[in-house]
This record gives structure tokens, sequence and C-alpha cells, in this order.
């Protein structure tokens, strides 16, 4: 893949070649290119590897559409518009900003999660440089492949997903996994550059998954667990709201977390006063550091009614949802497994046996660093 050449302190938008189609056209991603007036590091901005998680998509586009057309360096625009074009100067960027909105365009296409190649997953697609993957890899696989040796040598990754429904944002610190790849030292070394990245950024930043639930869901296998797992490029994923439709206030969250990276990378001075005056607050609602659960589950089939809002906290033992059957009457009252919040609903209403109904933040006594399973 070969990214458009840009002109110091200028933008330059071009397609990396993904593959080719069996129509006969080239598969192509959207690529903007930021290159900044001084020599720094390279953040990559990714959206849409995830196809109908559209608002990370609008986020992306809008963190390189800042710096169109923007002011000389030291001054803001102060443009009052719903898109944030043009208030930021390229020439004041330390390094280079890559932004692929667009990961995934089969499943932009159909408005669905996974690309039709093979009906697969695009995120837990890229490299595992333990295994052998050229051996039977897929169409699918070759596409993240060829991105993952794009963004291999990058010093920062942001990719913007949305969660279920009604999610709040926030920021999923994936664990740093020491074994074949890197040293527990180089593990370390990582865990801190992400500690810091944490603590620059503005919306809730919640753990991935215990480690071997992690490896077992193939997340290692994800972008930022390709990226941090298998590349070592420090990265993070931001879950905003707005599934399915671009939420404004869950895009506004999700350019100014991409500019609140940059700046805790040197690569900007400060956030550019409209992003920031736009971007809503969020307060973590617990005082304990909180994992990824997905749960609790259900243990009959019905339509399932949410008690809690998500943000709400929850105590174990407390109701957080009721399920009826289609005749109305209350069948089962899901109740909390873990202190923790509402993060989001599960997406629709129709639950089976074991389904699980939200997605929480639950206390993490899982350190950030861990032996890979
Ligand atoms: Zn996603």
């Amino acid at each position: 893949m070969r990214l458009p050449d840009a002109d110091p302190g200028s933008v330059a938008r071009g397609w990396l070649e993904a593959a080719d189609l069996p129509t006969g056209d080239p598969e192509r991603l959207p690529v903007v290119v930021v290159e900044g007036g001084q020599p720094g590091p390279t953040a990559w901005v990714t959206g849409g590897v995830h196809g109908n998680e559209v608002t990370g998509i609008a986020a992306a586009q809008d963190v390189a559409e800042a710096f169109v057309d923007g002011p000389p360096v030291g001054e803001y625009h102060e443009r009052r518009n719903a898109t944030r074009v043009g208030v930021a100067d390229p020439a004041a960027v330390r390094g280079r900003i890559v932004c692929v909105p667009v990961v995934n365009p089969a499943g932009l296409r159909r408005a669905s999660r996974g690309s039709y190649y093979h009906d697969e997953d695009p995120n837990r697609a890229f490299p595992d440089p333990t295994e052998d993957a050229a051996v039977g890899s897929t169409v699918q696989e070759r596409v993240a492949e060829r991105l993952y040796d794009a963004f291999a040598d990058a010093d920062l990754l942001v990719d913007l997903h949305t969660a279920g429904a009604h999610s709040v944002p926030f920021v999923i610190r994936h664990r740093v996994l020491h074994g074949d790849l890197r040293t527990e030292r180089e593990a370390l070394e990582l865990s801190a550059t992400l500690d810091r990245l944490e603590d620059a950024l503005g919306i809730p930043v919640v753990g991935h998954y215990p480690p071997s639930e992690y490896v077992e869901r193939g997340l290692h296998r994800s972008m930022v667990g390709a990226a941090v797992n298998g590349a070592g490029v420090p990265a993070v994923t931001v879950e905003l709201g707005g599934h399915g439709t671009v939420d404004p206030t869950a895009r506004a969250a999700g350019v100014a977390e991409v500019f609140r990276a940059l700046v805790a990378f040197d690569m900007l001075e400060s956030v550019p006063g409209p992003v920031d005056r736009d971007a809503p607050s969020f307060e973590v609602p617990v005082d304990f550091r909180t994992r990824r659960y997905r749960g609790p589950r259900t243990s009959t089939a019905g339509i399932v009614r949410h008690r809690v809002a998500a943000g709400g906290v929850v105590e174990e033992g407390e109701v957080i949802a009721d399920v009826r059957a289609p005749t109305g009457e209350l069948l089962e009252s899901v109740w909390a497994d873990h202190d923790g919040y509402v993060l989001g609903h599960r997406i629709g209403a129709a639950v089976y046996e074991n389904d699980a109904v939200a997605s929480m933040a639950v206390r993490d006594d899982e350190p950030p660093v861990a032996e890979r399973p």
C-alpha cells in the first residue's frame, strides 16, 4: 500500500489499493495524509473496520477535515459549523497523520459489521506474527496484512468504533502481552506509553477482557490488538455511541479524543478550541478500574426490557433488565453479577437463553501487562 505524497504543511487525499474484486474493480481504502510542517511521529487514525459503525467513519474523516484550509500556525479558526473543517493548521503538526476512515468498504456498502468476501469479521483478521499467517489466508486476511504492514512502524494508532445500542463513549485499553514477541520489560514500557495516552483522554477508559478471553476471542488479531501485541505500536480502540447512523455528539467526542492523543504524543501544542468546545464531557461513574464484560446473561428466551440506562451504576445483585414473553408476562429478571456500570445495551430485543443483555464496565482485577496465555 502506497500513501499519497503530501508536501510539508499540507493535506493529500488518495486511495490505498487493498485487493482486486471479481468484478474487475480494485477494492480501495480512502486515505488522507496530513503532512506536518516539522518532522515527528506518525499517527494512524482509522474508522469503519466494522462497516456499520459509521460514527467512527465520520470522526476519522473530520480529524483530517480539521486540517483542510486551516489557519496559520498558532491560530485556530473559530468557525461555527457542524463539521469543524479548517480549524487547525497542518504546518503546526509535528510528524504525519494518516487517516483511513473506511477500513471495510464492503461492510459500509451493505451496512453490516463484516465484509462479504467470506463473511468474516475484518477486525479478527489482522496478522499474529507468532503464526504462519500466509498459509491459507483469505482475501480479508490479505487486506488486513497489507494494512498492518503499512501501520506497523507507526508511533500511535487510534481505531474508531461504535459499541452497542445507546452506548456511552469509552476507550478500550488492550492488555500488553509478553512472550515470544516481546519481553516483560518491553511490555511494561509499552504499557507505560498507554498510561500516558490514557491520562490524556477525556472519556472513560475500560480495560480489555482478561488475557485468556482476549486471545480466545481473537482480539489479539483485531487492528489495535495486532498493533499493540504484534507490531508493538501504542494503540487504543475508541468506542463511540451512534450505531448505524452518525451521532453528532459521539462524533465530536471521537474527534476530540484523537486530538488529545496527538497532543499527548507532542504532535500538536493543544486541541483546537472548536474541537475542544464541541467535545461532550463524561465522568467515570465508579472509583475503581474497570474492564469490559458482556453480561449479565439470560436464562430464558424472550424479549428484553432494560432497567438501567447506559452510564448507570449497578451493584452485584441489582436487577438490570427483565425478559418478557411475547404475550407480555414477566419471565425473568436479570441480575447484575458484577459491580460496575452499563456501557451499552444489546442491539435488538430478542434474546435466547444465555445471551448477554448488556455490555458493562466491571471491576478489573487483572494486570495491564500479562504473559500471553
Ligand atoms: Zn467495532
